[in-house]
Protein backbone atom coordinates (compact mmCIF):
# COMPACT_ATOMS: atom_id res chain seq x y z
CA UNK A 1 0.00 0.00 0.00
CA UNK A 2 1.13 3.82 -0.45
CA UNK A 3 1.72 5.70 2.12
CA UNK A 4 -0.77 7.84 1.18
CA UNK A 5 -3.65 5.16 0.50
CA UNK A 6 -2.38 3.65 3.81
CA UNK A 7 -3.13 7.26 5.52
CA UNK A 8 -6.49 7.49 3.90
CA UNK A 9 -7.68 3.97 5.15
CA UNK A 10 -6.27 5.08 8.68
CA UNK A 11 -8.64 8.53 8.08
CA UNK A 12 -11.60 6.34 7.51
CA UNK A 13 -11.20 4.12 10.54
CA UNK A 14 -11.16 6.92 12.47
CA UNK A 15 -14.19 8.25 11.10
CA UNK A 16 -15.74 5.03 13.11
CA UNK A 17 -15.44 6.47 16.14
CA UNK A 18 -17.77 5.81 19.06
CA UNK A 19 -19.85 9.32 18.33
CA UNK A 20 -20.33 9.08 15.02
CA UNK A 21 -21.36 5.27 15.97
CA UNK A 22 -23.84 5.95 18.32
CA UNK A 23 -25.36 8.83 15.27
CA UNK A 24 -25.73 5.88 12.78
CA UNK A 25 -27.48 3.48 15.20
CA UNK A 26 -30.01 6.53 15.95
CA UNK A 27 -30.18 7.63 12.57
CA UNK A 28 -30.94 3.33 11.92
CA UNK A 29 -33.84 3.92 15.10
CA UNK A 30 -35.20 6.97 13.56
CA UNK A 31 -34.94 8.40 16.88
CA UNK A 32 -34.43 12.39 15.35
CA UNK A 33 -35.75 13.86 12.21
CA UNK A 34 -32.23 15.46 11.75
CA UNK A 35 -29.21 15.69 13.38
CA UNK A 36 -28.54 19.22 14.73
CA UNK A 37 -25.24 19.87 16.86
CA UNK A 38 -24.03 22.96 18.31
CA UNK A 39 -20.36 24.35 19.43
CA UNK A 40 -20.77 26.73 22.18
CA UNK A 41 -17.83 28.33 23.32
CA UNK A 42 -17.95 31.20 25.72
CA UNK A 43 -16.44 34.39 24.35
CA UNK A 44 -13.59 34.84 27.40
CA UNK A 45 -10.82 34.76 25.04
CA UNK A 46 -9.56 33.31 21.28
CA UNK A 47 -10.13 30.20 20.19
CA UNK A 48 -7.36 27.43 20.04
CA UNK A 49 -6.31 24.24 19.16
CA UNK A 50 -8.40 22.17 21.25
CA UNK A 51 -11.44 23.85 20.29
CA UNK A 52 -10.50 23.21 16.62
CA UNK A 53 -10.84 19.03 17.58
CA UNK A 54 -14.58 20.51 18.74
CA UNK A 55 -15.62 22.70 15.52
CA UNK A 56 -14.32 19.94 13.60
CA UNK A 57 -16.15 17.21 15.43
CA UNK A 58 -19.67 18.86 15.86
CA UNK A 59 -19.51 21.10 12.77
CA UNK A 60 -18.21 17.69 11.15
CA UNK A 61 -20.75 15.61 11.98
CA UNK A 62 -24.08 17.39 11.05
CA UNK A 63 -22.49 17.85 7.36
CA UNK A 64 -21.69 13.97 7.62
CA UNK A 65 -25.22 13.18 8.50
CA UNK A 66 -27.10 15.94 6.43
CA UNK A 67 -27.87 18.13 10.23
CA UNK A 68 -26.80 21.01 10.91
CA UNK A 69 -24.91 22.69 13.89
CA UNK A 70 -25.40 25.74 15.64
CA UNK A 71 -22.77 28.56 16.89
CA UNK A 72 -23.89 29.69 20.28
CA UNK A 73 -22.31 32.01 22.75
CA UNK A 74 -22.29 30.86 26.15
CA UNK A 75 -21.93 34.13 27.72
CA UNK A 76 -23.70 33.60 31.22
CA UNK A 77 -21.00 35.03 32.65
CA UNK A 78 -20.44 38.78 31.57
CA UNK A 79 -17.29 40.01 33.92
CA UNK A 80 -14.83 37.74 31.52
CA UNK A 81 -16.92 38.16 28.37
CA UNK A 82 -16.48 40.87 25.70
CA UNK A 83 -17.92 41.65 21.90
CA UNK A 84 -14.39 41.16 20.50
CA UNK A 85 -14.22 38.28 21.33
CA UNK A 86 -17.53 36.92 19.70
CA UNK A 87 -16.23 39.00 16.36
CA UNK A 88 -13.08 36.89 16.65
CA UNK A 89 -14.57 33.41 17.00
CA UNK A 90 -16.81 33.77 14.45
CA UNK A 91 -14.17 34.55 12.13
CA UNK A 92 -12.13 31.96 13.82
CA UNK A 93 -14.94 28.97 12.71
CA UNK A 94 -15.32 30.50 9.40
CA UNK A 95 -11.83 30.93 8.17
CA UNK A 96 -11.68 27.14 9.47
CA UNK A 97 -14.21 26.35 6.76
CA UNK A 98 -17.12 25.54 8.66
CA UNK A 99 -20.80 27.28 8.41
CA UNK A 100 -23.42 27.10 11.16
CA UNK A 101 -26.87 27.33 10.58
CA UNK A 102 -28.60 30.48 10.83
CA UNK A 103 -27.84 33.52 13.13
CA UNK A 104 -25.35 32.33 15.81
CA UNK A 105 -27.07 32.28 19.08
CA UNK A 106 -26.44 33.38 22.28
CA UNK A 107 -27.18 32.05 25.61
CA UNK A 108 -28.10 35.62 26.59
CA UNK A 109 -30.68 35.34 24.11
CA UNK A 110 -32.96 32.71 26.17
CA UNK A 111 -32.24 34.94 29.63
CA UNK A 112 -36.45 35.22 29.73
CA UNK A 113 -36.95 31.81 28.99
CA UNK A 114 -34.42 30.45 31.47
CA UNK A 115 -35.82 32.68 34.01
CA UNK A 116 -39.00 31.70 33.74
CA UNK A 117 -38.22 27.85 34.05
CA UNK A 118 -36.53 28.48 37.13
CA UNK A 119 -39.33 30.16 38.79
CA UNK A 120 -41.22 26.94 37.08
CA UNK A 121 -38.68 24.54 39.25
CA UNK A 122 -39.51 26.99 42.80
CA UNK A 123 -43.15 26.25 41.97
CA UNK A 124 -42.12 22.51 41.44
CA UNK A 125 -40.25 22.84 44.79
CA UNK A 126 -37.32 21.82 43.13
CA UNK A 127 -35.39 25.02 43.69
CA UNK A 128 -34.67 27.47 46.59
CA UNK A 129 -33.08 30.42 47.42
CA UNK A 130 -30.26 29.72 49.92
CA UNK A 131 -29.20 33.26 52.02
CA UNK A 132 -26.44 31.40 53.55
CA UNK A 133 -22.86 32.82 52.63
CA UNK A 134 -20.63 31.36 49.96
CA UNK A 135 -17.89 30.02 53.06
CA UNK A 136 -21.30 28.33 54.59
CA UNK A 137 -22.25 26.36 51.28
CA UNK A 138 -18.85 25.04 50.60
CA UNK A 139 -18.48 23.93 54.32
CA UNK A 140 -22.53 22.25 53.78
CA UNK A 141 -21.48 20.98 50.87
CA UNK A 142 -20.09 17.61 52.40
CA UNK A 143 -17.28 15.52 51.13
CA UNK A 144 -16.69 12.82 48.57
CA UNK A 145 -17.16 10.11 52.20
CA UNK A 146 -19.54 12.84 54.19
CA UNK A 147 -22.81 13.72 53.16
CA UNK A 148 -23.55 17.54 53.13
CA UNK A 149 -25.75 19.22 55.59
CA UNK A 150 -28.95 20.64 53.99
CA UNK A 151 -29.09 24.71 54.32
CA UNK A 152 -31.91 26.23 56.77
CA UNK A 153 -33.44 27.13 53.43
CA UNK A 154 -33.93 24.05 52.11
CA UNK A 155 -37.73 23.70 52.88
CA UNK A 156 -39.19 27.12 52.81
CA UNK A 157 -42.46 27.16 51.18
CA UNK A 158 -42.95 28.17 47.41
CA UNK A 159 -44.17 31.34 48.32
CA UNK A 160 -41.17 32.26 50.33
CA UNK A 161 -38.90 31.05 47.48
CA UNK A 162 -40.56 32.96 45.01
CA UNK A 163 -40.52 36.10 46.71
CA UNK A 164 -37.24 36.04 47.69
CA UNK A 165 -36.22 34.76 44.04
CA UNK A 166 -38.06 38.02 42.63
CA UNK A 167 -35.92 40.00 45.18
CA UNK A 168 -32.99 38.70 43.95
CA UNK A 169 -34.03 40.02 40.21
CA UNK A 170 -35.09 42.96 41.79
CA UNK A 171 -31.75 44.26 42.77
CA UNK A 172 -32.02 43.80 46.65
CA UNK A 173 -29.27 41.52 47.27
CA UNK A 174 -25.67 42.04 46.56
CA UNK A 175 -23.12 39.54 45.61
CA UNK A 176 -23.20 36.73 47.23
CA UNK A 177 -25.63 37.35 49.58
CA UNK A 178 -28.53 34.90 47.93
CA UNK A 179 -28.17 32.04 44.83
CA UNK A 180 -31.41 30.10 43.60
CA UNK A 181 -30.40 26.41 43.87
CA UNK A 182 -32.19 23.41 42.40
CA UNK A 183 -33.26 20.99 45.31
CA UNK A 184 -31.86 17.45 44.70
CA UNK A 185 -29.63 15.38 46.95
CA UNK A 186 -27.44 16.46 49.89
CA UNK A 187 -26.00 13.06 50.25
CA UNK A 188 -25.50 12.00 46.31
CA UNK A 189 -21.83 10.77 45.67
CA UNK A 190 -22.03 13.11 42.93
CA UNK A 191 -21.05 16.20 44.51
CA UNK A 192 -22.42 18.01 41.30
CA UNK A 193 -26.31 16.71 42.58
CA UNK A 194 -26.06 18.42 45.64
CA UNK A 195 -28.28 21.21 45.23
CA UNK A 196 -26.17 22.93 42.43
CA UNK A 197 -26.39 26.71 42.06
CA UNK A 198 -28.18 27.98 39.31
CA UNK A 199 -28.66 31.46 39.67
CA UNK A 200 -26.67 34.14 40.87
CA UNK A 201 -26.53 37.43 41.82
CA UNK A 202 -24.37 40.40 39.60
CA UNK A 203 -24.45 43.25 39.72
CA UNK A 204 -22.72 43.58 35.94
CA UNK A 205 -23.56 44.79 32.57
CA UNK A 206 -23.84 42.08 29.94
CA UNK A 207 -22.33 42.28 26.35
CA UNK A 208 -25.53 41.87 24.63
CA UNK A 209 -28.71 42.26 27.47
CA UNK A 210 -26.99 45.54 29.07
CA UNK A 211 -28.29 46.13 32.43
CA UNK A 212 -31.63 44.42 31.84
CA UNK A 213 -30.31 40.93 34.21
CA UNK A 214 -28.79 41.13 37.96
CA UNK A 215 -29.11 37.77 38.22
CA UNK A 216 -27.17 35.62 35.97
CA UNK A 217 -27.81 31.18 35.54
CA UNK A 218 -24.96 29.11 35.67
CA UNK A 219 -23.60 27.32 32.62
CA UNK A 220 -24.94 23.90 33.60
CA UNK A 221 -28.24 25.30 33.97
CA UNK A 222 -27.87 27.45 31.09
CA UNK A 223 -26.67 25.00 28.76
CA UNK A 224 -28.62 21.67 29.14
CA UNK A 225 -32.00 24.10 28.36
CA UNK A 226 -29.92 26.25 26.17
CA UNK A 227 -29.50 22.84 24.10
CA UNK A 228 -33.09 21.75 24.68
CA UNK A 229 -34.64 24.82 23.18
CA UNK A 230 -32.06 24.67 19.93
CA UNK A 231 -33.76 21.07 19.26
CA UNK A 232 -29.99 20.02 19.64
CA UNK A 233 -30.03 16.03 19.41
CA UNK A 234 -26.42 15.19 20.23
CA UNK A 235 -24.13 17.34 22.47
CA UNK A 236 -21.38 16.88 22.42
CA UNK A 237 -18.44 18.07 25.12
CA UNK A 238 -15.39 17.50 26.68
CA UNK A 239 -14.91 14.58 29.32
CA UNK A 240 -14.91 16.25 32.29
CA UNK A 241 -18.81 17.04 31.71
CA UNK A 242 -19.35 13.50 32.62
CA UNK A 243 -20.00 14.19 36.43
CA UNK A 244 -22.38 16.99 35.26
CA UNK A 245 -24.41 14.75 33.22
CA UNK A 246 -27.20 13.77 35.60
CA UNK A 247 -27.85 17.18 35.93
CA UNK A 248 -28.43 17.71 32.52
CA UNK A 249 -30.61 15.04 32.66
CA UNK A 250 -32.03 16.60 35.83
CA UNK A 251 -32.43 19.62 34.69
CA UNK A 252 -34.30 18.61 31.35
CA UNK A 253 -36.44 15.96 32.91
CA UNK A 254 -37.56 18.64 35.07
CA UNK A 255 -38.61 21.68 32.90
CA UNK A 256 -39.89 18.73 30.68
CA UNK A 257 -38.99 18.17 27.01
CA UNK A 258 -40.57 16.00 24.70
CA UNK A 259 -37.36 15.28 23.19
CA UNK A 260 -34.35 15.41 25.10
CA UNK A 261 -30.74 16.17 24.04
CA UNK A 262 -28.31 14.02 24.93
CA UNK A 263 -24.49 14.54 26.42
CA UNK A 264 -21.80 12.27 25.11
CA UNK A 265 -18.58 13.35 26.44
CA UNK A 266 -15.20 12.60 24.22
CA UNK A 267 -11.83 13.20 25.41
CA UNK A 268 -9.79 16.44 25.09
CA UNK A 269 -7.05 17.44 22.56
CA UNK A 270 -3.87 17.81 24.51
CA UNK A 271 -0.53 18.25 21.95
CA UNK A 272 2.82 18.21 23.69
CA UNK A 273 5.03 21.54 24.30
CA UNK A 274 1.63 23.37 24.09
CA UNK A 275 -0.65 25.09 25.81
CA UNK A 276 -4.60 24.47 25.46
CA UNK A 277 -6.61 26.63 28.14
CA UNK A 278 -7.43 29.89 27.48
CA UNK A 279 -6.59 31.34 31.02
CA UNK A 280 -3.08 30.32 30.75
CA UNK A 281 -3.06 31.75 27.00
CA UNK A 282 -4.46 34.81 28.14
CA UNK A 283 -1.27 35.05 30.94
CA UNK A 284 1.18 34.62 27.93
CA UNK A 285 -0.18 37.71 25.86
CA UNK A 286 -1.49 39.97 29.60
CA UNK A 287 2.42 39.43 30.67
CA UNK A 288 3.55 40.36 27.03
CA UNK A 289 5.23 36.87 26.80
CA UNK A 290 3.85 36.71 23.28
CA UNK A 291 3.32 39.79 21.18
CA UNK A 292 -0.88 38.96 21.18
CA UNK A 293 -3.54 36.48 20.51
CA UNK A 294 -2.34 36.11 17.18
CA UNK A 295 1.40 35.29 17.72
CA UNK A 296 2.69 33.04 15.31
CA UNK A 297 3.43 30.78 18.27
CA UNK A 298 0.49 30.83 19.72
CA UNK A 299 -1.80 27.68 19.36
CA UNK A 300 -4.72 30.17 19.12
CA UNK A 301 -6.84 29.92 15.73
CA UNK A 302 -5.89 33.90 15.26
CA UNK A 303 -1.80 32.32 15.93
CA UNK A 304 -1.97 29.44 13.86
CA UNK A 305 -3.23 31.31 10.87
CA UNK A 306 -1.06 34.21 11.19
CA UNK A 307 2.01 31.01 11.36
CA UNK A 308 0.30 30.12 7.93
CA UNK A 309 -1.43 27.02 8.88
CA UNK A 310 -4.11 26.23 6.35
CA UNK A 311 -7.72 25.43 7.85
CA UNK A 312 -6.96 21.80 5.12
CA UNK A 313 -4.20 20.68 7.32
CA UNK A 314 -5.98 21.71 10.87
CA UNK A 315 -8.58 19.61 9.58
CA UNK A 316 -6.51 16.71 8.42
CA UNK A 317 -4.86 16.72 11.34
CA UNK A 318 -8.69 16.36 13.38
CA UNK A 319 -9.18 13.46 11.19
CA UNK A 320 -6.17 11.86 12.14
CA UNK A 321 -6.52 12.46 15.83
CA UNK A 322 -9.86 11.05 16.03
CA UNK A 323 -12.43 11.02 18.81
CA UNK A 324 -12.10 8.84 21.73
CA UNK A 325 -12.78 8.31 25.28
CA UNK A 326 -9.42 7.82 26.49
CA UNK A 327 -7.14 11.00 27.55
CA UNK A 328 -3.32 11.53 25.75
CA UNK A 329 -1.00 13.50 24.25
CA UNK A 330 -0.72 13.90 20.77
CA UNK A 331 3.08 14.41 19.08
CA UNK A 332 3.08 18.21 17.41
CA UNK A 333 4.81 16.76 14.55
CA UNK A 334 1.43 14.84 13.56
CA UNK A 335 0.34 18.98 13.65
CA UNK A 336 3.36 19.63 11.51
CA UNK A 337 2.92 16.51 9.17
CA UNK A 338 -0.69 17.65 8.32
CA UNK A 339 0.28 21.30 7.52
CA UNK A 340 2.94 20.25 5.11
CA UNK A 341 0.56 17.67 3.36
CA UNK A 342 -1.40 20.76 3.00
CA UNK A 343 1.16 23.16 1.42
CA UNK A 344 2.93 20.40 -0.63
CA UNK A 345 1.19 21.32 -3.88
CA UNK A 346 -0.88 24.43 -3.43
CA UNK A 347 2.29 26.89 -2.60
CA UNK A 348 4.54 28.48 -5.08
CA UNK A 349 8.32 27.81 -4.81
CA UNK A 350 11.04 31.08 -4.68
CA UNK A 351 14.64 31.40 -2.98
CA UNK A 352 15.18 33.19 -0.24
CA UNK A 353 18.71 33.19 1.25
CA UNK A 354 17.98 33.19 5.07
CA UNK A 355 21.81 33.64 6.25
CA UNK A 356 23.69 35.44 2.88
CA UNK A 357 27.01 35.11 1.89
CA UNK A 358 28.18 37.12 -0.94
CA UNK A 359 29.38 35.85 -4.06
CA UNK A 360 31.24 37.80 -6.92
CA UNK A 361 30.94 35.81 -10.00
CA UNK A 362 34.04 37.06 -12.09
CA UNK A 363 33.54 36.58 -15.23
CA UNK A 364 29.80 37.45 -15.47
CA UNK A 365 30.07 39.85 -18.12
CA UNK A 366 32.30 37.79 -20.37
CA UNK A 367 29.92 34.15 -19.74
CA UNK A 368 26.24 35.96 -19.72
CA UNK A 369 27.52 37.56 -23.40
CA UNK A 370 27.15 34.07 -25.05
CA UNK A 371 23.76 32.82 -22.91
CA UNK A 372 21.34 33.00 -26.22
CA UNK A 373 23.96 30.68 -28.31
CA UNK A 374 24.62 28.46 -25.34
CA UNK A 375 21.53 27.83 -23.97
CA UNK A 376 19.75 24.51 -23.69
CA UNK A 377 16.40 24.78 -25.69
CA UNK A 378 14.29 24.52 -22.14
CA UNK A 379 15.76 27.67 -21.04
CA UNK A 380 13.38 30.86 -21.40
CA UNK A 381 15.68 33.73 -20.41
CA UNK A 382 15.89 37.74 -21.23
CA UNK A 383 18.70 40.18 -21.14
CA UNK A 384 18.47 43.70 -19.81
CA UNK A 385 21.35 45.02 -20.64
CA UNK A 386 21.41 48.74 -18.69
CA UNK A 387 21.10 46.57 -15.84
CA UNK A 388 23.14 43.91 -16.95
CA UNK A 389 20.52 41.22 -15.78
CA UNK A 390 19.74 37.69 -16.99
CA UNK A 391 16.15 37.40 -15.83
CA UNK A 392 15.32 33.79 -16.04
CA UNK A 393 11.78 32.56 -16.79
CA UNK A 394 10.71 29.85 -14.41
CA UNK A 395 7.80 27.91 -13.29
CA UNK A 396 5.93 28.46 -9.88
CA UNK A 397 5.46 24.89 -9.20
CA UNK A 398 7.42 22.03 -10.95
CA UNK A 399 4.83 19.82 -11.49
CA UNK A 400 1.11 21.85 -10.56
CA UNK A 401 0.22 24.47 -12.69
CA UNK A 402 0.83 27.84 -10.53
CA UNK A 403 2.19 30.25 -13.34
CA UNK A 404 5.62 31.52 -13.97
CA UNK A 405 7.90 34.38 -12.32
CA UNK A 406 11.20 35.72 -14.00
CA UNK A 407 14.43 35.46 -11.41
CA UNK A 408 17.01 37.71 -11.76
CA UNK A 409 20.80 36.99 -12.21
CA UNK A 410 23.23 39.31 -11.62
CA UNK A 411 27.34 39.20 -11.25
CA UNK A 412 26.90 39.73 -7.76
CA UNK A 413 24.36 36.90 -5.52
CA UNK A 414 24.20 35.63 -2.63
CA UNK A 415 24.68 32.06 -1.23
CA UNK A 416 23.42 30.80 2.11
CA UNK A 417 26.54 30.69 4.35
CA UNK A 418 25.60 27.04 4.97
CA UNK A 419 26.29 25.91 1.63
CA UNK A 420 30.13 26.33 1.81
CA UNK A 421 32.72 25.40 4.31
CA UNK A 422 36.27 25.49 4.76
CA UNK A 423 36.42 22.24 6.66
CA UNK A 424 33.35 20.18 5.60
CA UNK A 425 32.66 17.93 7.94
CA UNK A 426 31.64 13.90 6.65
CA UNK A 427 29.70 13.83 4.08
CA UNK A 428 28.98 17.22 3.46
CA UNK A 429 27.49 17.60 -0.44
CA UNK A 430 27.94 21.78 -0.95
CA UNK A 431 30.42 23.75 -1.79
CA UNK A 432 34.10 23.75 -0.03
CA UNK A 433 37.39 24.34 -1.21
CA UNK A 434 38.04 20.14 -1.82
CA UNK A 435 34.69 20.48 -4.00
CA UNK A 436 34.31 24.09 -5.79
CA UNK A 437 31.87 23.34 -8.36
CA UNK A 438 27.88 22.80 -7.84
CA UNK A 439 24.82 23.77 -9.52
CA UNK A 440 23.19 27.62 -9.14
CA UNK A 441 19.23 26.22 -9.17
CA UNK A 442 17.83 27.55 -12.08
CA UNK A 443 20.57 29.00 -13.79
CA UNK A 444 24.67 27.78 -14.10
CA UNK A 445 27.31 25.85 -12.64
CA UNK A 446 29.22 27.96 -10.31
CA UNK A 447 32.34 27.23 -9.29
CA UNK A 448 34.33 28.96 -6.53
CA UNK A 449 38.00 30.24 -6.90
CA UNK A 450 38.55 32.09 -3.92
CA UNK A 451 37.36 32.59 -0.19
CA UNK A 452 37.89 35.79 1.97
CA UNK A 453 38.15 35.38 5.58
CA UNK A 454 37.24 37.76 8.56
CA UNK A 455 39.91 38.23 11.15
CA UNK A 456 37.82 35.34 13.47
CA UNK A 457 38.10 33.14 10.32
CA UNK A 458 34.92 33.39 9.40
CA UNK A 459 33.99 33.42 5.62
CA UNK A 460 32.90 36.79 4.18
CA UNK A 461 32.54 36.62 0.52
CA UNK A 462 33.70 34.16 -2.15
CA UNK A 463 34.92 34.82 -5.55
CA UNK A 464 33.68 32.48 -8.23
CA UNK A 465 32.79 31.56 -11.91
CA UNK A 466 30.24 30.11 -14.13
CA UNK A 467 30.52 27.73 -16.68
CA UNK A 468 29.39 29.67 -20.06
CA UNK A 469 28.29 26.22 -21.91
CA UNK A 470 26.25 25.25 -18.31
CA UNK A 471 22.91 27.35 -18.84
CA UNK A 472 19.90 24.56 -18.64
CA UNK A 473 22.61 21.98 -19.39
CA UNK A 474 24.65 19.68 -17.74
CA UNK A 475 28.68 20.36 -18.13
CA UNK A 476 30.94 18.45 -21.07
CA UNK A 477 33.24 15.34 -19.54
CA UNK A 478 32.41 16.07 -16.08
CA UNK A 479 29.36 15.44 -13.39
CA UNK A 480 28.63 18.29 -11.07
CA UNK A 481 27.20 17.36 -8.12
CA UNK A 482 24.47 18.75 -5.81
CA UNK A 483 22.24 22.29 -6.54
CA UNK A 484 21.81 24.68 -3.83
CA UNK A 485 19.31 28.19 -3.83
CA UNK A 486 20.60 31.58 -4.54
CA UNK A 487 19.22 35.43 -4.77
CA UNK A 488 20.21 38.12 -6.95
CA UNK A 489 21.95 41.07 -4.46
CA UNK A 490 21.19 43.95 -7.04
CA UNK A 491 18.03 42.41 -7.51
CA UNK A 492 17.25 40.72 -4.36
CA UNK A 493 15.14 42.55 -1.11
CA UNK A 494 16.47 42.39 1.97
CA UNK A 495 13.72 40.56 4.28
CA UNK A 496 12.99 39.81 8.35
CA UNK A 497 12.65 36.09 8.27
CA UNK A 498 11.04 35.04 11.28
CA UNK A 499 12.09 31.28 12.74
CA UNK A 500 10.51 29.50 14.91
CA UNK A 501 10.90 26.75 17.45
CA UNK A 502 7.82 25.31 19.59
CA UNK A 503 6.91 28.16 22.39
CA UNK A 504 7.79 25.48 25.42
CA UNK A 505 10.48 23.79 26.05
CA UNK A 506 8.69 21.45 28.11
CA UNK A 507 6.87 18.77 26.74
CA UNK A 508 3.62 19.47 29.16
CA UNK A 509 4.28 23.36 29.66
CA UNK A 510 0.82 22.95 32.10
CA UNK A 511 2.00 20.81 34.70
CA UNK A 512 4.60 23.66 35.45
CA UNK A 513 3.89 26.11 38.33
CA UNK A 514 5.49 29.36 37.10
CA UNK A 515 4.72 29.14 32.99
CA UNK A 516 8.18 31.32 32.33
CA UNK A 517 10.03 28.41 33.84
CA UNK A 518 9.17 26.37 30.67
CA UNK A 519 9.41 28.80 27.93
CA UNK A 520 11.85 27.98 25.30
CA UNK A 521 14.19 30.72 25.03
CA UNK A 522 14.87 30.36 21.12
CA UNK A 523 10.96 30.12 20.04
CA UNK A 524 11.59 33.07 17.73
CA UNK A 525 15.09 34.13 15.45
CA UNK A 526 14.62 36.95 13.44
CA UNK A 527 16.95 36.86 10.47
CA UNK A 528 18.10 39.36 7.65
CA UNK A 529 17.32 37.13 4.53
CA UNK A 530 17.47 38.28 1.63
CA UNK A 531 14.71 36.90 -1.44
CA UNK A 532 13.76 37.10 -4.83
CA UNK A 533 11.37 39.73 -6.24
CA UNK A 534 8.66 37.50 -6.80
CA UNK A 535 8.18 37.15 -3.02
CA UNK A 536 8.57 40.95 -2.01
CA UNK A 537 5.62 41.21 -4.38
CA UNK A 538 3.44 39.12 -3.06
CA UNK A 539 0.22 40.22 -1.12
CA UNK A 540 0.57 39.79 3.07
CA UNK A 541 -0.62 36.59 3.69
CA UNK A 542 0.66 34.77 0.59
CA UNK A 543 2.27 31.33 1.06
CA UNK A 544 5.52 30.02 -0.61
CA UNK A 545 8.10 26.58 -0.50
CA UNK A 546 11.35 28.44 0.05
CA UNK A 547 13.67 26.07 -1.99
CA UNK A 548 15.59 24.26 -0.03
CA UNK A 549 14.82 26.16 3.40
CA UNK A 550 10.86 25.40 3.95
CA UNK A 551 7.10 26.46 4.20
CA UNK A 552 6.57 30.33 4.52
CA UNK A 553 4.31 32.88 4.61
CA UNK A 554 4.29 36.67 3.96
CA UNK A 555 3.04 37.97 7.54
CA UNK A 556 -0.59 39.40 7.21
CA UNK A 557 0.38 42.48 9.71
CA UNK A 558 3.67 43.03 9.06
CA UNK A 559 4.66 42.44 5.43
CA UNK A 560 5.22 44.92 3.00
CA UNK A 561 6.72 44.89 -0.71
CA UNK A 562 9.42 47.34 0.44
CA UNK A 563 9.65 45.66 3.90
CA UNK A 564 8.76 42.07 3.13
CA UNK A 565 8.53 39.92 6.42
CA UNK A 566 7.92 35.73 6.37
CA UNK A 567 6.58 33.74 9.08
CA UNK A 568 8.35 30.06 8.81
CA UNK A 569 5.28 27.81 8.45
CA UNK A 570 6.75 24.23 8.72
CA UNK A 571 9.99 23.05 7.56
CA UNK A 572 10.54 21.07 4.84
CA UNK A 573 10.59 17.50 5.88
CA UNK A 574 10.63 15.58 9.65
CA UNK A 575 11.73 11.74 9.79
CA UNK A 576 8.04 11.83 11.44
CA UNK A 577 5.30 9.80 10.18
CA UNK A 578 2.29 9.20 11.52
CA UNK A 579 1.53 5.89 13.08
P1 LIG B 1 -10.55 26.53 28.18
O1 LIG B 1 -10.28 25.46 29.17
O2 LIG B 1 -9.42 26.79 27.26
O3 LIG B 1 -11.09 27.80 28.78
P2 LIG B 1 -13.18 25.82 27.67
O4 LIG B 1 -13.63 24.44 27.59
O5 LIG B 1 -13.48 26.51 28.95
O6 LIG B 1 -11.67 25.92 27.28
P3 LIG B 1 -15.23 26.84 26.01
O7 LIG B 1 -15.32 28.12 25.29
O8 LIG B 1 -16.18 26.58 27.10
O9 LIG B 1 -13.75 26.73 26.54
O10 LIG B 1 -15.22 25.63 24.99
C1 LIG B 1 -16.10 25.48 23.89
C2 LIG B 1 -16.11 24.04 23.50
O11 LIG B 1 -14.81 23.61 23.13
C3 LIG B 1 -16.57 23.14 24.63
O12 LIG B 1 -17.53 22.25 24.13
C4 LIG B 1 -15.33 22.45 25.06
O13 LIG B 1 -15.61 21.17 25.55
C5 LIG B 1 -14.50 22.40 23.78
N1 LIG B 1 -13.08 22.33 24.09
C6 LIG B 1 -12.34 23.19 24.81
N2 LIG B 1 -11.07 22.78 24.93
C7 LIG B 1 -10.98 21.60 24.24
C8 LIG B 1 -9.93 20.66 23.98
N3 LIG B 1 -8.70 20.84 24.46
N4 LIG B 1 -10.22 19.57 23.23
C9 LIG B 1 -11.44 19.39 22.73
N5 LIG B 1 -12.48 20.22 22.94
C10 LIG B 1 -12.26 21.33 23.68
MG1 LIG C 1 -15.57 26.11 29.50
Amino acid sequence: MSENSSNNAQKDEHKNDFIRNIIRDDIKAQKQQQIVTRFPPEPNGYLHLGHVKSICLNFGVAKEFDGVCNLRFDDTNPTAEKQDFIDNIENDVKWLGFEWSGEAHHASGYFDQLHAWAMQLIEQGDAYVDLQSPEQMKENRGSFNEAGTPSPQRDASVEENLALFTDMKDGKYTEGKAVLRAKIDMASPNMNMRDPVIYRVMHQSHHQTGDKWCIYPMYDFAHPLSDALEGITHSLCTLEFEDHRPFYDWVIEKVGFATPPHQYEFSRLNVDHTLTSKRKLKQLVDENIVSGWDDPRMPTVAGMRRRGYTPEGLRDFCERVGVTKVDSVVDFRLLEFSIRQSLETTTARGMAVLKPLKVTITNFAEAVSSWESLKADSVNARFDDAAQTLWLTQPNHPNVDMGEREIPFTETIYIDQGDYEIEPPAGYKRLSPEKPEIRLRNTYVLAVTEHITDEAGNVVELKATIDPTTLGQNPEGRKVKGVIHWVSASQGVPATVRMYEQLFSVEDPSSVADVHQALNPNSLTELNAVVEPSLANADAGTRFQFEREGYFISDSEDHSTDKPVFNQIVSLRDSYKPA
